[in-house]
């Protein structure tokens, strides 16, 4: 009976509603109980099979550490050791700007290459066995999966950013209790990841260490097609390479169809797919950073580095290790790395920052009138009306743009076009919006919530 209840939770509070973040947690957690389908290409959880007794240990892990539900980050942060405090970009140790100095890692980097550098030197440094990340599957198109590995080569070739939900947490019952895990997600994924280790310490110590990626705004499966579509492409079998951040950074949308065609659009441009394509989960989430990770790391934003090109990343460190990691690593000349302070590190994203901060706060909010909302446990002290307007006005562009027929409409004009009127409707939208943006971030308060998520904790 139990079993059933706790399966009717997950639908009732965050499937049916459309809260799923699509981590695959209920998939990785349970005794093929559930399965990540594709409804609509966007994956969902589906039950395989009726639950019975046995399930409800994986189940109650399951209904803890779904993103889906929200978390209490500020109670939860206080569980880890960090020795400085922000509610803005969650508490750590130290922050830098940091490039890696291997040219093969940096030229093929999101960003500065951080990420794949900090692999490397675990794997390396025998710190840990193998690594969990997400990579591109071989001789196919938009299709991505887990990797678990310790080749060097394949993780310094792993994907770029892949701007596209998919689950990550649906292979969590394939890693060996005996060897020892670094796992890169995004911040939910990691958040997800952290409540467990936190609340069932020794079932989860082989997941040692979690490295989370900035994380603005993901789109679901279809951008591409509809801007292959732009581009009088119909279909995916005419591709033979995608990448989101080819060449320099911050690196361009490139796409190769097997008749050796090019395609290929600046980093910017093709934001003009966000409104037409975001997902639910990155617009009801107050994490930007993966406040809850081991270290997170993100474009360095700054006009001075992106006039130099070749890719810098911002540096959250959040653990000890983290900080003796890249201490060793910039001495080593393995890295250039640079202590910044939070101020500037706040600065870089600012924009994004807000958007997770005061713009979820209110959009979940709307939400709340029609069903369940994730929960967390910080809410901003005040919101100016000017800024409430612009929140009615994301949604309504989002609403409207997310529609079916809307998109067919759009899919038919040029991408270059699109691009570019985006890009000139975003400049004017952002200095319209930005005192007040900036008004609600500096001068705000982020005050502690008492929820019954928060008491699923103590
Ligand atoms: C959906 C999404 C949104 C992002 N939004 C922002 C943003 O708003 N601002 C910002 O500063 N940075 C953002 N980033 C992070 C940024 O794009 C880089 O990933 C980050 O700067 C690390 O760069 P790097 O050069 O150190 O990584 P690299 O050394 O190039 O390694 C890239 C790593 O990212 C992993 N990865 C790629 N895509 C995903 C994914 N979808 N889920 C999990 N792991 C993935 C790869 O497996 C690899 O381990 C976003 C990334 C993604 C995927
Ligand atoms: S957010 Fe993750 S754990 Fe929650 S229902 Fe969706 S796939 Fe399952």
């Amino acid at each position: 009976m139990e079993q059933k209840i706790l399966v009717k939770k997950i639908f009732q509070e965050v499937i049916k509603p459309g809260n799923c973040f699509h981590c695959g947690l209920c998939e990785g957690m349970s005794n093929n109980l559930f399965k990540m389908k594709e409804v609509d290409k966007i994956p969902i959880p589906k039950l395989i099979r009726k639950p019975n007794e046995k399930d409800i240990p994986d189940l109650k892990k399951i209904i803890l550490a779904c993103p889906g539900r929200g978390y209490p980050y500020n109670y939860l942060s206080k569980k880890m050791k960090h020795r400085k405090k922000s509610k803005l970009i969650g508490n750590y140790n130290d922050l830098y700007i940091s490039s890696s100095n291997r040219k093969l890692i940096r030229e093929k980097a999101s960003s500065g290459g951080l990420v794949r550098t900090l692999l490397i030197e675990l794997i390396k440094s025998k710190k840990v066995d193998y690594v969990c990340v997400l990579d591109k599957k071989k001789k196919t198109i938009l299709n991505f999966d887990v990797l678990i590995t310790k080749n060097l080569n394949k993780i310094t070739n792993l994907s770029q950013s892949i701007y596209q939900t998919t689950p990550l947490l649906h292979k969590l019952k394939f890693l060996k209790k005996n060897k020892s895990y670094v796992f890169v997600g995004l911040p939910e994924h990691v958040a997800s990841l952290r409540v467990l280790k936190i609340k069932y310490p020794k079932e989860f110590a082989h997941i040692k260490y979690l490295i989370s990626i900035y994380s603005g705004t993901n789109m679901y499966p279809g951008a591409i097609e509809f801007y292959l579509k732009g581009n009088g492409i119909n279909s995916l079998q005419e591709i033979s390479k995608i990448d989101w951040r080819h060449g320099e950074w911050p690196g361009k949308l490139r796409i190769v169809t097997k008749n050796k065609k090019i395609l290929s659009l600046k980093k910017f441009y093709y934001n003009y797919l966000i409104p037409f394509f975001i997902s639910k989960n990155c617009l009801i989430t107050p994490d930007f950073t993966g406040e809850l990770s081991d270290i997170s790391i993100g474009d360095a934003w700054n006009p001075t580095l992106e006039n130099k090109g070749y890719g810098y990343s911002v540096v959250i460190s959040r653990s000890a290790s983290f900080s003796n990691i890249l201490k060793s690593l910039n001495k080593r000349k393995i890295i250039n790395s640079n202590l910044i302070d939070l101020k500037s590190t706040v600065k870089m994203h600012a924009h994004m920052i807000e958007f997770k901060k005061i713009g979820s706060y209110l959009r979940i909010k709307h939400f709340k009138k029609f069903g369940p909302v994730p929960l967390y446990d910080l809410k901003p002290n005040f919101v100016s009306n000017k800024r409430k307007l612009i929140e009615d006005i994301i949604r309504i562009v989002i609403l409207i743009s997310s529609m079916k027929y809307i998109k067919k409409i759009f899919s038919f004009i040029g991408s270059n076009i699109l691009g570019l009127i985006f890009q000139h409707i975003r400049k004017i939208w952002k200095s319209l919006t930005k005192p007040a943006k900036r008004q609600g971030l500096t001068q705000n308060k982020f005050i502690p919530v008492n929820n019954k998520r928060l008491k699923e904790f103590f």
